[in-house]
């Protein structure tokens, strides 16, 4: 449906979940994909499961709350392809105890580093190289979370929140170097993410989703790949919604 063939694609957290079906997706449409993660053991899964676009696929592990790393990793991806079509910031953490009275620093700071500062690493990174092309496709990832908040998970909210507006903030200011920012603001999906929820959380979630189920992240992937492409060229600072009507 989609030719990415000479593209060049990074994607962090693309090991797992949703970045690893995102990956996948781009591959198999013929993009050169850089996978950015965190995780050693996820990247080494990941290197399993596309094995059959090895010929396409990179692999990095980088932290992207170290803006140093996060640096490095796009000059090494400068360096090999010369430039960057697409990224997608899509690493995200989402644990702990996020209440009023209990959350802790640690907890606070580990959440908002990675969903936000990370985003703001990656495309202080990567961004000039499109600003100098001047063509590029960035796609934040938000979450329903930023609208309509669970209690107890308020650093996640924050995060996400930031996000969605950053993404805004961003797509007026690079909009005029043909640049488009946009953001997925993904439901409920069924990824590692997600594996540790309750049987009875889990039917909570699928009983206030008119579809009656979670969501798939090829159901997430899908919407990347219209984002970055050429079918979506004249949208811009746009959230979209991919949660089964959840949030109606
Ligand atoms: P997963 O936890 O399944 O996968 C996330 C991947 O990102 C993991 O491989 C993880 O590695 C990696 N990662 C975490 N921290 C960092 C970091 N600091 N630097 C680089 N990589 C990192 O998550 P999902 O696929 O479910 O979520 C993907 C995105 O979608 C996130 O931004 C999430 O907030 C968002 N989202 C997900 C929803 C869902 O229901 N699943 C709903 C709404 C939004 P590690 O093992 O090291 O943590």
């Amino acid at each position: 449906m989609y030719d990415f063939s000479g593209q060049v694609v990074v994607i962090t957290g693309g090991a797992r979940g949703i970045g690893l079906a995102t990956s996948e997706a781009f591959a198999g449409a013929g993009a050169r994909v850089m996978i950015w993660d965190s995780s050693e053991e996820a990247l080494a899964a990941a290197r399993g499961h596309l094995e059959a676009h090895a010929e396409l696929v990179g692999f990095r592990q980088v932290d992207v709350r170290d803006a140093d790393e996060v640096q490095k990793a796009a000059g090494e991806v400068l360096r090999s392809h010369r430039k960057v079509d697409v990224l997608i910031n899509n690493a995200g953490v989402n644990f702990g105890d996020q209440s009023a009275t209990g959350i802790s620093d640690r907890t606070w700071e580990t959440i908002l580093d990675t969903n936000l500062k990370g985003v703001v690493h990656a495309v202080r990174s990567l961004s000039p190289g499109m600003i100098r092309r001047g063509q590029g496709r960035i796609i934040n990832t938000g979450s329903i979370q930023a609208e309509s908040p669970v209690p107890s998970f308020s650093a996640y909210a924050a995060s996400k929140a930031a996000v969605v507006n950053l993404t805004r903030a961003w797509a007026r200011e690079l909009g005029p170097q043909g640049i488009t920012v946009n953001a997925v603001s993904p439901g409920f999906i069924d990824t590692p993410m997600n594996s540790s929820l309750s049987p009875e959380i889990r039917q909570a979630v699928i009983h206030r989703t008119p579809l009656r189920r979670m969501g798939r992240p090829s159901e997430i992937a899908s919407v990347h790949l219209f984002l970055a492409s050429e079918g979506a060229s004249f949208i811009n600072g746009a959230v979209i919604a991919v949660d089964g009507g959840m949030t109606i």
